[in-house]
């Protein structure tokens, strides 16, 4: 484990709850790989609550993050899979920046968002490092989301329309949080 001043400044700006960096290494000349690891040796089994630190076996897990300058952010944790002692049922661990079976961080999504909200497809992709592609695809699965996970939020939500959202596909309505005003992402158009 390298102990530089490199190091110390990605454990600064890798702040998730319950996880450290640990290492990292630049795969290519604009790739900077980051390994996390999660403070705790334990978890809590989702099916019946008890908390086991029986690991059954891990996985790697790669996830895109925020840019850093001319480097592209990977994340890599070796995500655990618990045996819980009580029910024996096998979980994977809680990764709490990155949201289930996804190949990006919250805070990248977040930032996405705001950023074609604010601009478009095209120019967040630059800003990102990303393709348009990658754009759309975050764009698309949170609309899954929004629209699958939290049905009890919906009623907090209306649409508002947006004339010139410039770039990608027909993205001709934004959902909106009613009471804080606040957009939440851009709904393509049916
Ligand atoms: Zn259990």
């Amino acid at each position: 484990m390298p102990s530089n001043s490199l190091l110390h400044f990605i454990t600064k700006i890798i702040k998730f709850e319950g996880f450290r960096a640990t290492n990292y290494h630049f795969i290519t000349e604009n790739e900077l790989l980051i390994q996390l690891e999660n403070k705790s040796s334990r978890a809590t089994c989702p099916h019946c609550h008890k908390i086991t630190d029986k690991v059954h076996q891990s996985h790697p897990y790669r996830v895109r993050d925020i840019p850093l300058s001319t480097w592209d952010v990977f994340l890599l944790v070796d995500r655990r899979q618990f045996k819980c002692k009580k029910c024996h049922k096998v979980f994977s661990e809680e990764l709490s920046f990155v949201k289930k079976r996804r190949t990006y961080t919250k805070r990248l999504a977040e930032k996405v968002v705001k950023e074609v909200l604010e601009t478009d497809v095209k120019n967040t992709g630059e800003r990102n490092r990303m393709t348009s592609a990658e754009i759309e695809t975050i764009l698309k699965e949170l609309e899954q989301d929004l629209l699958t996970e939290k049905p009890k939020d919906l009623k907090k939500l209306g649409i508002d329309e947006i004339t010139h959202l410039k770039g990608g596909k027909n993205y001709a309505a934004v959902l909106v949080d009613l009471d804080k005003r606040k957009p939440i992402a851009p709904l393509e158009k049916r």
